[in-house]
């Protein structure tokens, strides 16, 4: 049986090392100017190829992200980078325009292109189109049901298909908002968002406003809106049982703030449904994140293939990562407004926290030198976790570069050097558990 593959989001060099360290089968990686996440700025043309290199050498794969819907202006820029992308022979280059499509295919018969979720392909005629024009995966929108897979599946079964099963999702289908370019003039689709969707909105009126809509007749009334003391919420004049919470902090209200995909216990389902990719979102989240979602997604899908029950533990390993609280998105049902996080914009753990990425050890004098990530003090009781492994351990000794010894080290510093009993491995972190 042909074993689903775990695809993992690889913004630098590193993380895709440390993606491919924690059990990715495969990654994807943007090129800047023609990807969504121009922000990462981990790959150039320049340096793509070294990551391709790499990949093959374990006998893995990479896929190369230039989904953009492109302006004339692009067009030409694009083509000629897709040239010198296609002679680095990646495993596949994921696109949406669909005349740059047609073009790439035309020139490049084989050129294997994934088709992005940015097409939001929400059924099987779609799919079929696309399989015709010579499109050999499709990026599912994250917006399916298990139900509607299935059923394109059945309808087209000789296509790759693939679907997300953790990180952020937009507000809008995906590709289809204005928000970011909107309010801040930086465009979704051309890999510039700028999260509008998650900022603080403030909850405001001005009293002129406010009376005008008293005074409308209904269903305009205000008491229809607003109830106090129970707080604010919205309500639709024909769906008389259904409120929208507004609620409000501080610092504003979230709206639009969707919580995080994690599916990690829907995979029998996804891979029985017909999908053989499953995607982490995330190319701009740290080495530390791409390391434990692989960690806990290669956990859970080997566990399926022996036959093992679902291990709470590694659903409780994503806990540990900030996240806007998770949601199974519309896998099972439609969330409505239980997919959304009405409390706050920002990503939180409530668990455990990295302090320190473990670079090198030194097996003659014991000594792990750890690059910081957050303050670490003597007798901190920390976790090291690596691919296969984890292991409490108490800080004894902190030593700085100078070789002299420390109570605490803070985040950004210097590499320093604790004292371990046993050499961690390549790739391990150490993490602390917060305590509340
Ligand atoms: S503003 Fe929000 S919903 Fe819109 S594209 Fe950006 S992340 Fe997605």
């Amino acid at each position: 049986m042909k074993k689903v593959e775990l695809l993992i989001p690889a913004g630098d060099f590193e993380k895709l090392k440390y993606a491919f360290a924690f059990g990715a089968d495969a990654v994807y990686a943007g090129i800047p100017l023609f990807s969504l996440r121009t922000r990462e700025i981990g790959f150039t043309s320049a340096n793509i190829s070294k990551a391709i290199e790499y990949t093959h050498k374990l006998g893995k794969k990479i896929y190369l992200v230039m989904n953009i819907y492109a302006h004339n202006i692009k067009v030409k820029p694009f083509l000629n980078e897709l040239e010198k992308i296609v002679k680095m022979k990646p495993d596949g280059i994921i696109m949406v325009d669909p005349g740059l499509i047609n073009i790439a295919l035309k020139k490049f018969p084989n050129l294997v292109i994934h088709l992005s979720t940015q097409a939001n392909t929400t059924n099987w005629t779609s799919v079929k189109f696309w399989r015709d024009l010579g499109i050999k995966r499709i990026i599912l929108t994250r917006e399916l049901s298990l139900k509607e897979i299935t059923e394109i599946h059945k309808q087209v079964p000789d296509i790759e298909l693939e679907a997300f099963v953790h990180g952020s999702i937009c507000i809008a289908y995906s590709g289809r908002c204005l928000i970011s370019n909107y309010l801040n003039h930086r465009d979704a689709n051309q890999g510039t968002c700028t999260n509008s969707c998650r900022w603080e909105y403030k909850l405001g009126y001005d009293k002129s406003s406010l009376l005008k809509v008293e005074n409308q007749q209904k269903p305009y009334s205000m008491e229809n809106y607003i109830s106090p003391p129970d707080g604010f919420y919205v309500k639709e004049q024909k769906r008389v049982n259904d409120k929208f919470p507004i609620l409000e902090d501080e610092y504003g209200t979230y709206l639009m703030n969707s919580k995080d995909l994690c599916s990690i216990e829907l995979i029998p389902d996804l891979i029985k449904a017909g999908v053989m990719s499953l995607k982490i979102e995330g190319r701009t989240k740290s080495v530390y994140y791409a390391a434990m979602v692989s960690r806990a997604y290669r956990k859970a899908i080997d566990n399926y293939y022996n036959n093992k029950k679902f291990d709470p533990e590694n659903l409780k390993d994503l806990m540990a990562l900030s996240s806007r609280t998770y949601t199974t998105g519309f896998y099972t049902r439609n969330p409505r407004q239980y997919g959304e996080n009405f409390e706050d914009g920002y990503s939180a753990s409530e668990t455990h926290k990295v302090v320190g990425i473990i670079r090198n050890y030194n097996s003659k004098n014991g000594l792990a030198e750890v690059e910081i990530k957050n303050r670490i003090n003597i007798n901190d009781k920390l976790e090291i976790i690596t691919p296969n492994k984890k292991e409490l351990i108490k800080v004894k000794e902190i030593v700085n570069k100078k070789d002299i010894s420390v109570k605490a080290a803070h985040g950004g510093a210097e590499n320093v050097f604790i004292t371990l009993e046993n050499d961690p491995g390549k790739f391990a972190f150490l993490r602390s558990k917060i305590e509340n």
